[in-house]
């Protein structure tokens, strides 16, 4: 509390990142979802060659030379795309521009109650009222608990965080048939892991009410340049460029549009690296299984994991913590007892796999 801050910020229930290691300390970090492997060495050779005269101008504002790169990828167009600094970004200006404020309709948002907790952050922070609606057996999500419902707008990770289960491109029809009148939002932050899956994407053009959201930070290994991207109709475009411009022109400095565009169009690398990432998923899925957790099928680059009667997910995650390897604990009583954990290079994952060993 302080006197010089408006009401908004007094009452602010901020969103908190995983921890991050102080400079130097050596860590096993798997607590952020990051990417383990570096870059696409292209990025080096752009960072190399990168001109730091033109650093002294302004960057393109709506970073085009990135919004040409994510349509070449996902066979769109250029006006259906909008880049911002990094997909926490992007979502915050969604909530700003796709849903209404609770005192104008009072209607709310539909959010699974487990999901990216930034959701109900955003929601709050932006005066929009937001239903958590709760998970199914097993951490899933009833599309038909999305359906019949008189809402101002709905919002989904697919795949879900953090739990990593997954909704089939049918399962999001039949969300986006029920509602035509509200906008839609799919966080596609993790779908690059998904096995099986076809973007929402693909459904831009059938939609005008779809937004899909998606990051640089994951299947890019870009989470420390901020950039992310929205996907739809040219409209929700227009309304998210007005939006950005009631508040920052330039989201993405000259540096992170020319390393994002050199990422996304090194296609085999990130073909290369989200393979070696699903398939250390798979066995690390296998081996804590055989140790008595318990786990969802995940499709993303963690796993959601319930370790075995023997030892509590808090205590596991101060044990691990203790030999050097961070793992995500939420204190939220109604997932306290799994753990997220991010998938690692081989190394890394037989490292916390044998620390694991120790404690059980
Ligand atoms: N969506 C989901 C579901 C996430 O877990 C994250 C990462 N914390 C983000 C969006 C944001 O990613 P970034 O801002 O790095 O693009």
């Amino acid at each position: 509390m302080n006197k010089y801050w408006n009401k908004k910020i007094n009452q602010a229930t901020p969103y908190v990142a995983g921890e991050q290691p102080r400079p130097g300390q050596k860590v096993i970090k798997l607590n952020t979802n990051e990417n383990p492997y570096p870059p696409s060495p292209k990025v080096a050779e752009a960072l190399r060659s990168f001109d730091t005269a033109d650093l002294r101008l302004y960057p393109n504002t709506n970073s085009d030379i990135v919004r040409d790169a994510v349509a070449a990828v996902y066979g769109i167009e250029r006006k259906n795309v909008f880049v911002g600094n990094g997909s926490d970004e992007v979502l915050a200006l969604c909530w700003q521009t796709f849903f209404e404020k609770e005192y104008n309709t009072g209607k709310s948002v539909l959010t699974p109650e487990v999901s990216y907790s930034f959701y109900p952050v955003y929601s709050s922070f932006y005066d929009v009222r937001c239903e958590q609606v709760p998970l199914r057996e097993e951490w899933r999500i009833e599309p038909g608990d999305y359906c019949g419902k008189d809402c101002c707008g709905i919002a989904i990770a697919n795949p879900n965080a953090p739990t990593g289960r997954l909704l089939s491109i049918d399962e999001i029809r039949m969300i986006l048939d029920a509602n035509p009148d509200v906008p839609v939002l799919i966080d596609e932050a993790y779908a690059d892991f998904a096995e099986g899956y076809k973007t929402a994407a693909s459904l831009i053009s059938e939609y005008k009410n779809l937004i899909v959201v998606m990051t640089l930070s994951k299947s890019y290994s870009l989470a420390g340049i901020r950039m992310g991207f929205a996907m739809g109709d040219e409209e929700l475009i227009t309304g998210l460029t007005m939006a950005r411009d009631s508040f920052n022109s330039y989201p993405g400095d000259r540096v992170a549009q020319k390393v994002a565009e050199t990422a996304l169009l090194d296609r085999d690398y990130w073909e290369k690296t989200r393979q070696a990432i699903i398939a250390t998923r798979r066995w690390v899925t296998d081996e804590l299984r055989g140790l008595g957790f318990t786990l969802t099928d995940s499709h993303a680059n963690f796993v959601w994991a319930k370790p075995p009667k023997k030892i509590d997910a808090q205590t596991l995650y101060n044990c691990l913590k203790a030999k050097g390897i961070l793992i995500r604990y939420f204190s939220n009583p109604k997932i306290s007892d799994h753990l997220r954990i991010t998938i690692g290079t081989d190394e890394e994952m037989k490292a916390l796999i044998d620390a694991i060993r120790e404690e059980i």
